[in-house]
């Protein structure tokens, strides 16, 4: 394999065959392969794209660069979903338990934040004692226990995509299709599932700011996981507003317990049954029925206690992390409230601390917004629009300055 004439032939609009895409992800994930040449054919890739049959031989090259989770025969089905992440999205935290208790298996495997947008693992690492990074064999014993397990990428999985992620995050080309597919695909199917539902958003709180560059984005996704044979779906939403009525990791997991005990928001538990239904065995209605019985909220303690968290402190994770100053930003006019821009909210709860710009930075678990009131409410002027948790006196203000500008009352 001659790579500089695959670079160029890339670069030149050409297709690379199965082969080739397979001989270069294993030379890039010995070293054998120099990140100068990687970037370039990133770009290249970036400008060119990729066919369906190129995309999933990349998502299949990464998914083989490292170990899969590995069952037996026997074992239940196992379904994942995959969102691409907004501002106060916290639905993997209902789902994943929901899923356990009709009787299907969820190895789920998430990331943290990175930007406006949270992670799943830094909302679950502000339960005390949690732990996100297990092993395969203790990721085993949990599901086997208790049919779910919410862990971060393990040493061995997709290690081509760790190494490509890292350079594409620093060469301008992470905003292409057929990489995010085969990045995104490989790390999901890396779970060897059996279904997996696929969230994709689109707005100013979300990656996609289109809703047909989230449908590009979709169609991809979904055409590699069936051809890898993974029965995959998608669920197109538009992420304009936060999801429920928080945003910032403590707040969001105390929003959670009231889900999974059946208590709303409304807005959340839609989502969570819409996207569980599309990969589970029962019914929405049965799955709401289990949801609204407690059943979950039982799973979820379970789960929380075999990964060391600390059960006690879920129904008054607020308190554990409780941030200094707590101010309310109030309507100064009556009206329909006709905008919350996530976008806007999200980039004040990062100011505020809770999520990062480097993968490096520190996330503040007490931080953030809540009680965020829901667009096409009736409100009166002097009513809450909602709350600022801050760590300083000057942060309140920064962020009770900047929210009107995101907010439309008509
Ligand atoms: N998330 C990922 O895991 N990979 C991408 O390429 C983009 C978002």
């Amino acid at each position: 394999m001659h790579i500089p004439t695959l670079i160029e032939r890339k670069r030149d609009g050409g297709v690379l065959t199965d082969e080739e895409i397979h001989a270069v992800i294993a030379a890039f994930t010995r070293g054998d392969m120099p990140e100068y040449q990687m970037s370039s054919l990133a770009m290249a890739i970036y400008f060119r794209g990729m066919t369906p049959e190129e995309t999933a031989a990349l998502t299949d090259a990464m998914l083989h660069s490292g170990t899969m989770l590995a069952w037996n025969e026997h074992d239940p089905m196992r379904v994942d979903k995959h969102s691409t992440g907004g501002i106060g999205d916290k639905t993997s935290l209902v789902l994943a338990p929901l899923l356990a208790c009709d009787g299907v298996w969820v190895p789920m495997i998430s990331g943290r934040g990175l930007g406006i947008t949270g992670g799943t693992l830094d909302k679950l690492e502000s339960i005390p004692g949690f732990r996100t990074q297990l092993t395969e064999v203790e990721i085993h014993q949990v599901i086997d226990q208790v049919g779910c397990a919410m862990v971060g990428q393990t040493a061995g999985i997709c290690p081509a995509d760790k190494k490509l992620y890292a350079l594409r995050d620093v060469t301008g080309t992470v905003p292409s299709i057929p990489l995010i597919t085969a990045s995104i695909m490989s790390k999901k199917l890396a779970e060897g599932l059996n279904r997996l539902v696929l969230d994709v958003k689109y707005g100013s709180g979300a990656f996609m700011k289109t809703e047909e560059q989230a449908h590009q984005l979709a169609q991809s996704m979904v055409r590699v996981g069936n051809a890898l044979g993974v029965r995959s779906s998608v669920r197109l939403s538009a992420m304009n507003e936060p999801t429920g009525e928080s945003a910032g990791n403590a707040l969001e997991v105390a929003e959670c317990v009231r889900c999974l005990k059946g208590e709303g928001p409304e807005d959340l538990e839609n989502i969570v049954l819409d996207l569980a239904s599309a990969v589970a065995v029962s019914s929405r209605s049965d799955l709401q029925q289990m949801l609204h019985r407690g059943d979950a909220w039982t799973k979820f303690q379970q789960m929380v206690a075999l990964q060391d968290g600390s059960v006690d402190s879920l129904e008054k994770i607020t308190s554990v992390h409780r941030a200094p100053i707590i101010g309310e930003l109030k309507a100064t006019s009556s009206g329909v409230l006709t905008r919350m821009d996530a976008g806007g909210i999200g980039h004040v709860v990062l100011e505020l601390g809770a999520g990062r710009s480097k993968a490096a930075d520190p996330v503040d678990f007490a931080v953030g917004c809540d009680q965020i009131a829901k667009t096409g409410t009736q409100v009166q002027s002097g009513d809450v629009l909602l709350r600022v948790h801050a760590r300083t006196k000057k942060a309140l203000t920064i962020a009770l300055d900047v929210l009107p500008q995101h907010i439309e009352i008509v």
